[in-house]
């Protein structure tokens, strides 16, 4: 964890470089996988998206890692926005951004998590314009926020947990936001692939903390 605003322990670098390459990895893993969820409901593009984002983040992961932990959120979330296209990489970006804007030392407790989900939530409510119920990475990031505010015994067994079946939940759903909503009751019996996304990115984010 960082002591001051711009000196990065080794800690901090250790985790950003981490969680960076956990991310990147389940995102190129995946990549096919969620752009045929976005083909069935969207235009396909999504795991193309992402990966073409976590590839441009982690081409600089030498440098975020240099950065208090806040503050390589936030460029990470820049580095989202200018590189993907599509609706995922503005609405992740600024999620990333607001996280990192929220302190620049890593969390250092179950509650600091939570604050920076809360961020991330709100930015992406706003950016989107959008709520629960409207089948997007909402749909798993709300949940999961919630599930961690009320102090779970196992924190992280609890998000994997919770991000698998909020996924599971977003099929039975209609879209109302983004592409797929152009579809409307067509769009149900899907996953939604932005939850998809939010899910495996829970799961990386999960592998490194069930390290530490
Ligand atoms: P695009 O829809 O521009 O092709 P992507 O395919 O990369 O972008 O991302 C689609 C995902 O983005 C959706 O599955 C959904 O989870 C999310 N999404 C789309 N629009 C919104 C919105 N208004 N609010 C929240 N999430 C959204
Ligand atoms: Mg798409």
């Amino acid at each position: 964890m960082s002591t001051s605003t711009d000196t990065p322990t080794a800690t901090d670098a250790a985790l950003i470089g981490a969680l960076i390459a956990a991310a990147g990895e389940t995102i190129a893993a995946h990549r096919d996988a969620l752009s045929e969820l976005d083909r069935a409901i969207g235009d396909g593009d999504h795991g193309h998206n992402m990966a073409r984002g976590f590839e441009a983040v982690t081409a600089i992961a030498g440098e975020l890692a240099a950065l208090p932990f806040g503050k390589a959120l936030a460029k990470a979330g820049t580095t989202l926005v200018m590189k993907v296209g599509g609706a995922s990489g503005p609405l992740y970006g600024s999620a990333l951004m607001a996280a990192g804007k929220v302190r620049d030392d890593a969390p250092a407790s179950l509650a600091e998590v939570v604050e920076l989900l809360d961020a991330a939530v709100d930015a992406v409510k706003k950016r989107g314009k959008a709520d629960v119920g409207a089948k997007t990475m909402l749909d798993v990031l709300v949940p999961l926020a919630d599930a961690l505010r009320a102090g779970p015994a196992d924190p992280v067994a609890t998000a994997r947990d919770v991000a698998a079946a909020a996924l599971e939940a977003t099929g039975p759903m209609t879209a109302t936001k983004g592409r797929a909503a152009f579809l409307g009751e067509r769009s149900v019996g899907h996953l939604d692939p932005g939850a998809r996304s939010t899910q495996l990115l829970t799961e990386a984010v999960c592998t490194v903390m069930a390290r530490s």
